[in-house]
């Protein structure tokens, strides 16, 4: 098969023939129809220091994907040939303290698809049963998912809903904006959004779905906030040229910002976001800093801030709100999609790198299905 391969510790890719791989008795083969560039790819395309850390070379990378069953392993009872899938890339140990207790996000020994096992960068991928995550429209037996939506206009009812295969290429960074969004309640609340990349705008759009009052996201790319203001936020600042009090006054507001959600991991944005949340404020952080931050503790401590780190999502807690928000939201389904603003054949992958890097779009996806 085609595979975008690291063949030893150090900078580069190449688009290569890799064997295909072998689903084991619990496990399923999925051919890749998409994968999302994710900063993660960027960091190993590079091979930087925290690539170097944490990268078992070789490898094939990639662990945000879309595509179709085509093999299932002999213990497999819940995912079928044909299936449409997407997975949970974080593969967790099943045995630990949290893992037992339910909470298999805190697994202490997870192993990530793409980081530290073969990805879907690639034309199959194989990952466990449990981390499969089968869209809904593929359960309908029977029903070509193509010819699905034809089908059914011929009589009555509703078109059937469908997860593209674009769409389905980023619900693990869908995921992560709405395990971010929804760390806290956000029904009538301020909420400010730092960094309008790819995730922080899925953030927004589901802020605006969770009921919250002002939405305000920050960035300093121009391209960006344009992006921002299609997600149904009411404001779109950059933080280059205006500061969030001022934003506040704009705004009417008095009090500060009830519920933060940092997704940029820039030095600056934490900072100023605690100094403009209220009393009480709740502060939920995905964006990963590169060095130290110097935060204002006597703040936090004297305005009794909660900040609680997110990573990946909640299995499965997470995938099933992702589902069932798009379905049922068509407008937040509609903002979503637009994320996506790039979808380049995978032939032409450094192209898209190139694109994922510039920061200027939204989501750049590879389609794999013609190579
Ligand atoms: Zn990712
Ligand atoms: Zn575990």
């Amino acid at each position: 098969m085609k595979a975008l391969y690291k063949a030893a510790a150090g900078a580069g890719l190449e688009l290569t023939d890799r064997p295909e791989p072998t689903p084991g008795p619990g496990e399923v083969k999925i051919r890749v129809h998409t994968t999302g560039i994710c900063g993660t790819d960027l960091h190993i395309l590079q091979w930087d220091a925290w690539a170097a850390r944490n990268l078992s070379a070789p490898l094939i990378p990639g662990h945000e994907f879309y595509g179709e069953v085509v093999e299932v392993g002999a213990a497999v009872t819940t995912v079928a040939v044909g299936d449409r899938v997407s997975g949970e890339g974080h593969i967790v140990c099943g045995l630990c303290r949290n893992c037992r207790a339910g909470r298999r996000h805190l697994c202490i020994q997870t192993s990530s698809v793409g980081v530290q096992r073969d990805g879907a960068f690639a034309e199959f991928v194989v990952m466990p049963e449990s981390n499969v995550w089968v869209h809904r429209a593929c359960r309908r037996k029977g029903v070509p998912l193509a010819a699905g939506a034809g089908a059914a206009g011929a009589g009555a009812g509703p078109e059937p809903y469908q997860v593209s295969p674009e769409l389905g290429a980023v619900f693990d960074p869908l995921g992560n904006a709405v395990h971010t969004a929804l760390a806290f309640p956000l029904v009538s609340e301020d909420v400010l959004i730092t960094g309008a990349g790819p995730i922080g705008l899925m953030a927004a759009a589901v802020a605006r779905h969770a009921g919250a009052r002002h939405i305000v996201i920050t960035d300093v790319s121009a391209p960006r906030l344009k992006l921002a203001e299609s997600m149904g936020v009411d404001l779109a600042v950059n933080v280059a040229t205006e500061r969030l009090r001022d934003v506040q006054v704009r705004l009417g507001m008095r009090e500060g910002f009830d519920v933060g959600l940092e997704m940029s991991g820039h030095p600056s944005a934490l900072p100023e976001m605690i100094d403009n949340m209220n009393h009480g404020g709740r502060i939920a952080l995905l964006g990963l800093p590169h060095g130290d931050i110097g935060v204002d503790f006597g703040r936090v401590v004297t305005h009794m801030l909660t900040l609680q780190g997110i990573y990946g999502r909640q299995m499965f807690e997470t995938w099933y709100a992702m589902s069932a928000l798009l379905e049922s939201d068509r407008e937040a389904h509609r903002r979503i999609e637009s994320v996506i603003t790039d979808v380049i054949p995978a032939r032409e992958w450094s192209r898209g790198f190139e694109a994922a890097a510039s920061a200027s779009g939204g989501k750049v996806v590879l389609d794999w299905r013609d190579l």
